[in-house]
C-alpha cells in the first residue's frame, strides 16, 4: 500500500497540505529526489487531503524521502538532540553490559545537512563547538558494514536514528519527539569516545574492587579484634563504626591538665588509670574507678549528706570526666603513630599501650 503523501516540496521547503492551495497552483514537487514530479494538491470534499504526481506514476520512495526529509528538517530546526548512553559489555568485573556514558541532552552550535565527507555523506552534521556528531536516519536502509569503515577512520561519533516505525504514516508531533527526544530509537555506530570511556569505566572499577577488598579485610579484622580486645586490662574498647577505640590514658592525663583541679582530675594529670566507663544510672549515684580506687562524682538526690557547694563541686567532675571520655576516644590502630607510644603490654590475647610517663 502507498501511503498518500501529506507533505510536499514547495520551493526545496516541506508544507504540509493545509498550508497550500488546492490543485497545479499549489507549485509542489515529489520529496523524493531521484523523482522531483509536480505534485498536484488534492483537497476536495471526499477524501482525506493529499498530494499526487501529477503527470507521472505515484513513486515507490516518496514516503521514506519524505520522512527522511522531515527528520533531517526537525534536527535542523531544533538544534538539540538527546543522545543515548553508551554500552559496554563488562567481562571483567561486572559480567553484564554496563553504561559508560549516561543518555544526555546536548545543544548544537550548528546543524548541516547532506555535507560531503570525502568518501561519504553523513545525513546530518551537528557541530558542537570544535567536536562534530554525524547522524544518520534509518527508515528501510540501515547503515553498512563498509561505511562503518570509513567513519572509524575519521573518527568522529555517528549516531543511527531508527525510524522504521513510522513506515506506515507519521505524525509530526510523534516523529520530533523520536528524533530528539527519545533513545529507545538510538544507537552509537561509532564513538569517538568509546575508547577513553572504556579506560576511565576499568581504572574505576579496579579501584572499587580494590577500596572494597580493604575494607572487607579491615571489617573482619574488627570483627576479630571484637572478640579478644573487648576489654584490655580493665580499659574499655569503644566500637564506632567499623574500628574500635580505646581511653588512651596518655591523652586522659594531657586532658585532664585543661580542666580546673580537683582530687581526680589531680589524678589523672599524674598518670592514674581511669578506664573511660561512668558507672551509675541517672538519678543515682554516678562513680568511676581510677586505679581501682572508688569515687563518687554525682551524688544521689536521696541519702546525700553533702552540703550544696560540695554536691556541685561533684558533679563538676562528672562534666569534666564526660568530655575527658569523649577526648580520650582514639582509633585503636593509631596508637603506633602516637609519639607517647612505647609498645604494647601483652595480656593473654589483649594488649594495651604502654605509654611513656
Ligand atoms: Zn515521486
Amino acid at each position: 500500500m502507498k501511503i498518500k503523501l501529506d507533505y510536499a516540496l514547495h520551493k526545496n521547503e516541506l508544507v504540509h497540505i493545509s498550508q497550500v492551495v488546492n490543485g497545479l497552483d499549489c507549485n509542489c514537487y515529489c520529496p523524493n529526489i531521484k523523482c522531483n514530479s509536480k505534485l498536484i494538491a488534492r483537497k476536495g470534499t471526499v477524501n482525506k487531503h493529499h498530494f499526487s504526481h501529477y503527470q507521472t506514476d505515484e513513486c515507490a520512495g516518496a514516503y521514506e524521502s519524505l520522512l527522511h526529509l522531515m527528520a533531517k528538517d526537525i534536527l535542523k530546526n531544533k538544534k538539540e538532540i538527546v543522545l543515548p548512553g553508551l554500552q559496554f559489555h563488562d567481562d571483567i568485573y561486572d559480567q553484564s553490559i554496563v553504561y559508560i556514558s549516561n543518555t544526555k541532552r546536548v545543544k548544537a552550535d550548528s546543524v548541516r545537512l547532506e555535507v560531503s565527507q570525502g568518501d561519504f555523506q553523513p545525513d546530518v552534521v551537528m557541530e558542537f563547538g570544535k567536536k562534530e556528531l554525524f547522524v544518520e536516519v534509518a527508515v528501510t536502509h540501515f547503515i553498512d558494514q563498509e561505511k562503518i569503515k570509513k567513519i572509524e577512520k575519521k573518527d568522529v561519533s555517528v549516531l543511527e536514528i531508527d525510524l522504521s516505525d513510522f513506515r506506515n504514516g507519521f505524525d509530526k508531533q510523534d516523529l520530533i519527539e523520536a528524533v530528539i527526544d527519545s533513545t529507545d530509537n538510538k544507537s552509537w555506530i561509532y564513538n569517538s569516545l568509546e575508547d577513553s570511556l572504556i579506560r576511565n569505566y576499568l581504572a574505576n572499577k579496579k579501584i572499587e574492587k580494590e577500596n572494597k577488598e580493604y575494607y572487607d579485610k579491615a571489617l573482619e579484622k574488627a570483627k576479630n579484634d571484637k572478640r579478644i580486645k573487648s576489654r584490655i586490662n580493665g580499659y574499655r574498647i569503644i566500637k564506632t563504626k567499623n574500628y574500635y577505640s580505646i581511653c588512651c590514658p596518655k591523652i586522659i592525663a594531657e586532658g585532664a591538665n585543661k580542666f580546673q583541679s580537683n582530687e581526680i582530675i589531680e589524678k589523672l594529670r599524674k598518670g592514674s588509670r581511669w578506664n573511660g566507663i561512668i558507672y551509675g544510672h541517672t538519678g543515682q549515684s554516678r562513680y568511676v574507678f581510677i586505679d581501682k580506687d572508688k569515687y563518687e562524682i554525682f551524688p544521689s538526690d536521696k541519702n546525700n549528706n553533702l552540703s550544696p557547694i560540695e554536691t556541685s563541686q561533684k558533679r563538676k567532675i562528672y562534666g569534666q570526666l564526660s568530655r575527658l571520655k569523649g577526648q580520650a576516644a582514639l582509633d585503636f590502630e593509631e596508637c603506633e603513630k602516637c609519639i607517647y607510644f612505647n609498645g604494647y603490654i601483652e595480656d593473654k590475647e589483649e594488649f594495651v599501650c604502654k605509654f611513656k610517663k
